[in-house]
């Protein structure tokens, strides 16, 4: 596994799901890790503790990525507990999926708040924080920013812009030696795609069948790859798009 000892990294959206796995995998590679969440402190705590009770570092802050005195909040706790910033992930993301007729001008705002203008707050505000020496932003996208599947138009949209994000910064950014890359990855099974009632649905089925390895993803698959793009290895990668999807197109 890719090493990041020593190094400090923001994970949003870290109190479940995919983001939960990717802090557990960069705590377990050597960093210390800022888990942040909305609002679900229990979920967050649990997560820290996870971490600590293995011999890890990591802390628990509150934070709407989609709110700019809180995102400044989230690096100013993270610059006081730990000195310092390295990698940002860019996961903290909502969806809803419905057909045209029903997707209102609430929801397209809900969703793009966190998934586009969240990003684009957070790594704003790093700018500020990361050092001499650079940094690597990761942004979760997913398979559905190049797929074409009914009844996700607002969520589509929200990760291609997100793809379109990682390739301005990484140019905007280099001259900073920051790095700005994408996953993308395809089904995987959270409390999200849980209580969005993917898992169990027809969609879940239809999932597995298009993906050659057979099953969704898993929160550890994705983050395995996140280790990869934080850590030196991925040293010459900025403004790539990886797909983690056993596959599946
Ligand atoms: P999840 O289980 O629903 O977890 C979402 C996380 O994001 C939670 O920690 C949640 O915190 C946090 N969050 C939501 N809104 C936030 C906000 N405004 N500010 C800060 N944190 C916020 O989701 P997931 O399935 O792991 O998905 C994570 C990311 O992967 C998303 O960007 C999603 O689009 C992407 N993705 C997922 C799949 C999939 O199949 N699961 C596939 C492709 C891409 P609280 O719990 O505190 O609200």
């Amino acid at each position: 596994m890719s090493d990041l000892k020593g190094k400090v990294a923001v994970v949003t959206g870290a109190s479940k799901g995919i983001g939960a796995g990717i802090a557990k995998s960069f705590a377990a590679a050597g960093a210390s890790v800022v888990v942040n969440y909305a609002s679900s402190k229990e979920g967050a705590d649990r997560v820290v503790k996870e971490i600590t009770a293995s011999g890890g570092k990591a802390i628990a802050v509150q934070g709407d990525v989609a709110k700019a005195a809180d995102v400044k909040r989230l690096f100013a706790e993270t610059r006081k507990n730990f000195g310092k910033l390295d990698v940002l992930v860019n996961n903290a993301g909502i969806y809803n999926f419905a057909p045209l007729e029903s997707v209102s001008e609430s929801e397209f705002h809900r969703q793009f708040n966190t998934n586009v203008l969240g990003p684009i707050l957070t790594t704003q505000e790093a700018l500020n924080h990361f050092g001499n020496s650079g940094g690597s932003v990761i942004n979760i996208s997913s398979v559905a920013s190049v797929s074409s599947m009914p009844t996700t138009v607002v969520y589509s949209a929200t990760k291609s812009a997100l793809d379109s994000i990682t390739r301005v910064l990484s140019n905007e950014l280099a001259a900073k030696k920051i790095r700005v890359n994408t996953i993308a990855p395809g089904g995987v099974e959270t409390e999200g795609t849980h209580t969005a009632g993917v898992i169990g649905s027809d969609l879940e089925k239809q999932m597995i069948a298009g993906t050659p390895l057979g099953r969704l993803g898993q929160p550890n698959d994705i983050a395995q790859v996140a280790v990869f793009l934080a850590s030196e290895d991925s040293g010459w990668l900025t403004g790539e798009r990886i797909t983690a999807a056993g596959g599946y197109r």
